[in-house]
């Protein structure tokens, strides 16, 4: 008998068919309504029973959360295909930046640390020094310092936008990562259940096997007891 698969009538020349035996009841259920006459002793290709899979845990998913976002969408490809998800976002996102990005990220880095202030503070000491005791006379800057007010409020002027510059992309990076998280955890927690209906199925399928085994041997003993005594 050539195996054909029930869905598409591709023929095992064609394509990889698989016995729907192996199908589990939870995807034989998303293929019924399309197919009626799914036939338990038949086969599907590997194709098809891919396209059932996927459509089974976008219906699970929106079912659960009454919608699927490109989030999930893009979980349920990776998972038909076999493919991981962890891949290396801060390798992809510091690659992304721009030449003013990773600046300011280095400007504020800086802005940060113990070594700006104490640089701050001796710059700010040799300016006021400079100007009240070597150049008294001709100081550039008298006392009250007021071209030294106006350098630090330029200063800090241009500190603020663009700390908050490198906050947005930490923000964003953070996002990223939750994003990546929150990928990763529904990836393993529907391959989870699909292990588990998967080991499901097989222990049923296995218990008949045996109910059915047990009762071709009671019906031989059967024939057996009947043999002899006649
Ligand atoms: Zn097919």
């Amino acid at each position: 008998m050539k195996k054909i698969c029930q869905i598409c009538g591709k023929d095992e020349s064609q394509t990889e068919v698989v016995p729907s035996i192996i199908v589990r009841p939870s995807v034989v259920s998303i293929i019924k309504p399309d197919h009626p006459d799914w036939d338990t002793n038949g086969f599907i290709c590997r194709e098809d029973l891919q396209k059932y899979r996927k459509e089974y845990l976008l219906k699970l998913i929106s079912d659960e959360k009454g919608e699927v976002s490109n989030l999930e969408l893009d979980v349920i490809n990776k998972l038909s295909e076999y493919e991981a998800i962890s891949e290396n976002i801060e390798k992809e996102f510091k690659e992304n930046l721009t030449f003013g990005e990773k600046l300011s990220d280095l400007i504020a880095s800086f802005g940060g640390s113990w070594k700006f202030i104490i640089s701050f503070g001796l710059i700010m000491l040799f300016w006021v020094s400079v100007n009240s005791y070597f150049l008294a006379a001709q100081a550039f800057d008298p006392y009250p310092f007021i071209l030294l007010n106006l350098v630090l409020s330029c200063l800090a002027a241009l500190q603020a936008p663009i700390i908050m510059m490198s906050q947005n992309r930490q923000e964003a990076r953070d996002r990223n990562r939750a994003e990546q998280d929150y990928k990763i955890n529904l990836k393993a927690e529907l391959e989870l259940r699909q292990l588990h209906q998967k080991v499901d199925h097989l222990l049923i399928q296995q218990w008949e096997r045996m109910a059915e085994i047990q009762a071709i041997q009671l019906e031989m003993l059967d024939e057996l007891k009947k043999s002899t005594a006649g």
